[in-house]
This record gives structure tokens, C-alpha cells and sequence, in this order.
């Protein structure tokens, strides 16, 4: 496995991967990997000749309250995974070297940004976007691979890879879960035993929603509220936002149909977490 820190050498070594036609997967992380990335790598271990991972803890993703500086950080570890994951190339790039001195370009999607995590957390997609738009221009692949743990971001990277006709597939993986159903996230760690046990409630309301749904209670007004009352009876657990959207347009649905997702975030303590689900 080769692992590179300069931006400049990555996008050398990339450049003659592709022209020695290697079909590169790619899979941008921020590092802290657990079984749901490692679900990513897997996949991009199939499908390309070449597998690369990033790991780089993006300041521009996080707001000025936020836990940029706590974000969980073990590169040793990470490597340790990488390597059994079957990584061919590991980036991991500085701070400076994505921003350097004089940084002033931003990629920006409209619209789908608005809500959701977007009206939570500003600045957050235009964060993400600009640094996918540039982790892409450095690795040329040919496919990446992004978890529906993050259903807002991924549909926000597809339509900017459309939108600005990046020459990459994107490819959307299935939520990984522990055995309890709690959504693997790197930010789990920062729960307390009691936290942990309460933040149960996400996946419990998502389980909820799914059954009444299937029962025939298609109103999203009426699942939502008995979501809320499910969640909230945790008094660990602050909900940030709870919303039943369409998959594409991340629109408010009023009806619930096959493309309807049961999206939310909660503080759980004051861990943010996120999770979602269709419901039919
Ligand atoms: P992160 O390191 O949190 O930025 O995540 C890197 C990639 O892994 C993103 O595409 C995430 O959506 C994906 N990911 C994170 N957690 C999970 C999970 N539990 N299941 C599947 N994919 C995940």
C-alpha cells in the first residue's frame, strides 16, 4: 500500500495510473474507519483495478461551534485497516496543502442545500462539495463511493457531478449498523454508555415508521409526530430535524410512496447524529 501526503505527488501518481488505463475506485473519508467505510472500500476493491482512500478531516465542512478540532483521529489504525481492506493508495492530505494561502473557490449547490442538514449546519455542503470537486480533480477515478448514512450529501454530490459534468460515477452504499441498529458513524465514540444506550431511539423511530408505514399509515403528519414522541421520550435526545422527503428532490412529502425517506438529525447529548430510511 502506498500512502502520500503531497496533493501534487497524489495527482502525479493518479495521472499515470489512468494512462497506464487502471480503472481507479475512490473512497473520500475523514478518517476513524469502521465497518461502514470498510463497506465502501470493499465494493471499490471490486470494481476498480485500482483502489485509493482519502483521509482528511475537511475544516471547511465544519462550523465555527463545531467539533473540527475533537473529530476522532487514529492514522495508525486507519492504515492498519486500509491495508486489509486491500487500499492500493492512501492520501492523506495537509490543511495547507488543500488550502493553501489565498484559497478564494467554492463550489456551491443550490436548492437541494437549503434543508435538512443545510438549514442546520451553514456552510456545510458548500464545505463538502468543494472539497470533493478538488479531492476528484486530484484522483481522476472512475467511480467514488459515498454512504446513504449521509442521504442529503449524497444526493448533493451526484448533482454536482452532473451539474458539472465531473467525469465520475457515483456510486450510493447501503447504511452499515451495529447489531442494535445504531447507525456506524465516527462520531459515536463521543458517546457516554447512556448516551449510546438513548441514541437507540433514531433507529428505533426509523423501525416505527417503517412498520406503520407498511401497516398502511401513509400520512407523513401522523408518523412524524409518533417518531417524535418515541424519540423524545429519551431525555438525552434533542431533535434537530425530522422530516419525510422525496429521495431526489429532498422536498417535504405529505404522503408516504416509495420514494419517500424518513430523514433526521438528533442531539444525543451533545453528539449530533444522523440517520434515515425509506419507509416503503
Ligand atoms: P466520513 O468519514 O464520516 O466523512 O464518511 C466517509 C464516507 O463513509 C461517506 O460517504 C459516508 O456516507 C460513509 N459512511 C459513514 N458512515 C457510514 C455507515 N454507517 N454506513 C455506510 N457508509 C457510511
Amino acid at each position: 500500500m502506498e500512502i502520500l501526503t503531497d496533493l501534487s505527488s497524489m495527482q502525479a501518481r493518479c495521472l499515470d495510473l489512468r494512462r497506464q488505463g487502471k480503472r481507479i475506485a475512490f473512497v473520500p473519508t475523514m478518517g476513524y474507519l469502521h465497518d461502514g467505510h470498510l463497506s465502501l472500500l470493499q465494493e471499490g476493491r471490486q470494481r476498480g483495478d485500482i483502489l485509493a482512500l482519502s483521509i482528511f478531516v475537511n475544516p471547511t465542512q465544519f462550523g465555527p461551534k463545531e467539533d473540527l478540532a475533537a473529530y476522532p483521529r487514529d492514522l495508525k489504525r486507519d492504515l492498519d485497516i486500509a491495508r486489509r481492506a486491500g487500499v492500493d493508495l492512501v492520501w492523506t492530505p495537509t490543511p495547507q496543502d488543500v488550502y493553501p494561502e489565498g484559497y478564494a473557490t467554492y463550489v456551491d449547490v443550490e436548492g437541494l442545500t437549503d434543508t435538512l442538514c443545510g438549514a442546520s449546519r451553514p456552510g456545510h455542503f458548500r464545505g463538502v462539495t468543494t472539497v470533493v470537486c478538488k479531492l476528484f480533480n486530484v484522483v481522476q477515478a472512475d467511480l467514488a463511493l459515498f454512504g446513504e448514512k449521509d442521504f442529503q450529501q449524497l444526493a448533493v454530490i451526484r448533482r454536482m457531478t452532473r451539474d458539472l459534468n465531473l467525469p465520475v460515477e457515483i456510486v450510493g452504499m447501503p447504511i452499515v449498523r451495529e447489531e442494535d441498529g445504531l447507525a456506524m458513524s465516527s462520531r459515536n465514540v463521543y458517546l457516554s454508555g447512556e448516551e449510546r444506550r438513548q441514541a437507540l431511539a433514531l433507529s428505533q423511530g426509523i423501525a416505527l415508521a417503517q412498520k406503520r408505514a407498511c401497516e398502511g399509515e401513509h400520512s407523513s403528519r401522523t408518523l412524524l409526530a409518533e417518531v417524535r414522541s418515541l424519540i423524545e421520550a429519551q431525555p438525552l435526545a434533542r431533535i434537530d430535524y425530522l422530516q419525510i422527503c422525496h429521495a431526489l428532490t429532498l422536498q417535504e412529502q405529505e404522503k408516504v410512496d416509495a420514494d419517500a425517506v424518513l430523514l433526521m438529525a438528533v442531539f444525543v447529548g451533545s453528539t449530533r447524529l444522523i440517520d434515515n430510511s425509506y419507509l416503503l
